[in-house]
């Protein structure tokens, strides 16, 4: 006979305590013999696994070591995460998850998530009722067409929806039971993938079109069924398909894509930051956007709201923004527009090179949003330094090879000048007997902190006035220290706090805009707090 709940006990990631068992539960469960006689605190194994850590030299090992170290306790990873998010926050996500993404196939050791192939599309339900939780309220969903600034990754774009639900716990308390990663498999185009014997996904090219959009429908029916307080998060699709997806779902389920509105809200928050440290106004401001895709529409749109909030028209707002795409600058002449680009097309000359542009429009802040790396040359930031006092310079494209500069070259072409923040992270810089710490527009100060507050509120819809209210919150956080240090986001060792407060804010505001699935408690902030997660052995 087999000692079947000991062995359980052990191998689930969610019961397991491995040496944190205390005597009672070894006598109880019969775990005697089975673990060595000393019980350690959590404390103690987290310091273990921090050296075990430490031990690996390679990012993707030690990536591969933490996923593991999840499936083996899922405490102890988050209490490991918890301590030190500064250190551990770019190796279960940006950037290291971009090599884990390329890498999936061959890395693979065990299943996480769900996978839902276009096979399966007549039997999406009882796929998701596969699931081992019943209730689930967070889903962070991709289809692998374009992950990070690294293109099509097909099915090995799991490490995404992994590990930014990995974020959602250990940034922001929401508990890790409550979500669920998923794949939609719609093909790869990716021939390294399709010729590769350990591509784990479908071997054929991407649908599109109506089959694809079915298939989307499909998805969203049946998960909104199997579970009905969940709220998708859409991640990493081509930009054309994140736009269309995004607007179909945004007023029927709750939805959100973070590559649109994550990352309008992360800069936004950046750039009211900067707007109030280079004591210049928002609605002073001149944005040059370089790419002109699902984040640079999805940040223009945000700020022009936030400017119509503050009394400018639609018309007047987005007259402050200029983008510039593959085919050079948005202007009214151009036929190839999309819809959502037109209103950012502008009455001016056309113009193909980004430097000339910048020349051309004199911007205040340049956000790159292409993943061309090294596109913000040492001519652009030269040129944002001598138009301005204070030039924004945001390169936001991940991971690092596609930043469009590095921090180095933002601070030292500008001559110290720069107010700089980047999509991936960037180490300290000394320029002028001064040291500047880059700041990290990173959506982790936002997509947790949202999920937060949806997870406490039961909240039906999410609306782009949240993400606003997310951006002031997040902006309100920034000290004057910090930004003479050269940041423009709160350390992100801060970050638990930074969203508890920027979840306390938005939660007010779901109460406000009458979203929420529940009666408004007493304290909106400590009624909050008390839904957050706390890696302990209970
Ligand atoms: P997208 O594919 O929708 O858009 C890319 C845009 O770049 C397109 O408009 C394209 O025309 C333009 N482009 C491509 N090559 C160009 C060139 N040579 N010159 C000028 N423009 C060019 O992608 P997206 O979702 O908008 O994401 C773009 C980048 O932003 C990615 O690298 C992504 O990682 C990054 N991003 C960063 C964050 C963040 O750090 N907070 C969040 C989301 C997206």
């Amino acid at each position: 006979m087999t000692n079947a709940i000991a062995f359980d006990l052990l191998r689930d990631p969610r019961k397991n305590k491995g040496t944190g068992f205390t005597r009672e539960e070894r006598d109880r469960y019969s775990l005697n013999g089975l673990l060595p006689d000393t019980i350690e605190t959590i404390e103690i194994q987290a310091q273990r696994a921090h050296e075990q850590v430490d031990r690996l030299e390679k990012p993707i090992n030690q990536y591969v070591y933490l996923l593991q170290l999840l499936d083996n306790n899922e405490k102890l990873f988050f209490k490991l995460l918890m301590n030190d998010p500064a250190k551990f926050m770019p190796l279960v996500y940006t950037p290291t998850v971009g090599e884990a993404c390329q890498t999936f196939g061959h890395i693979f050791r065990r299943p996480r998530g769900i996978y839902i192939s276009i096979r399966d599309k007549a039997h999406i339900k009882s796929i998701l009722q596969n699931w081992s939780e019943k209730d689930v309220r967070f889903t962070v969903v991709t289809d692998g067409e374009r992950i990070l600034g690294l293109g099509d990754l097909g099915v090995c774009g799991m490490g995404i929806p992994i590990g930014k639900l990995c974020l959602y716990t250990a940034c922001a308390g929401v508990p890790p039971e409550y979500t669920l990663p998923i794949t939609l498999d719609t093909g790869t185009n990716n021939e390294d993938f399709l010729n590769d014997p350990f591509y784990p996904g479908l071997r054929q090219k991407r649908i599109q079109g109506k089959e694809f959009d079915d298939f989307i429908e499909a998805f969203v029916t049946a998960i909104n069924e199997v579970f009905p307080q969940i709220c998708i998060q859409w991640e990493d699709f081509a930009g054309k398909d994140a736009i269309r997806i995004l607007n179909t779902y945004r007023d029927k389920v709750c939805t959100y894509n973070d590559d649109i509105q994550g990352t309008a809200a992360v800069a936004t928050g950046g750039l009211l930051a900067a707007s109030k440290f280079s004591k210049k106004p928002l609605n002073e401001q001149r944005f040059l956007f370089l790419g002109a895709g699902a984040a640079a529409v999805g940040i223009a749109n945000l700020l022009v709201l936030h400017l119509m909030q503050e009394g400018k028209t639609e018309e007047q707002a987005c007259r402050q923004f200029y983008m510039f795409d593959i085919n050079g600058l948005l202007v009214n002449s151009r036929t190839d527009l999309a819809d959502y680009q037109k209103k950012y097309a502008h009455d001016t000359e056309a113009c193909k090179v980004f430097a000339d542009a910048v020349l051309q429009i004199k911007p205040t802040a340049i956000i790159g949003v292409s993943t061309i790396g090294g596109a913000f040359n040492q001519q652009v930031i030269e040129s944002m330094a001598a138009i301005n006092e204070k030039p924004i310079i945001f390169p936001f494209s991940n991971p690092t090879s596609h930043s469009e500069c590095t921090a180095e070259q933002a601070y030292t072409w500008s001559k110290g000048k720069a107010i700089f923040a980047s999509g991936s992270p960037f180490g300290p810089v000394e320029y002028g007997g001064k040291k500047f710490i880059p700041g990290q527009g990173n959506n982790v100060y936002i997509f947790p902190a949202m999920g937060l507050a949806v997870f406490a509120t039961e909240a039906k819809r999410l609306t782009d006035e949240m993400f606003i209210t997310a951006s002031a919150a997040l902006a309100e956080q920034v000290t004057d220290e910090d930004f003479e240090s050269g940041l423009i986001y709160p350390p992100i060792n801060k970050i638990l706090d930074v969203s508890l407060h920027i979840a306390v804010k938005v939660a007010t505001n779901i109460f406000e805009l009458g979203m929420a699935g529940i009666d408004k408690p007493a304290n909106i902030a400590s009624f909050v707090k008390s839904k957050m997660y706390q890696p302990v052995y209970s």
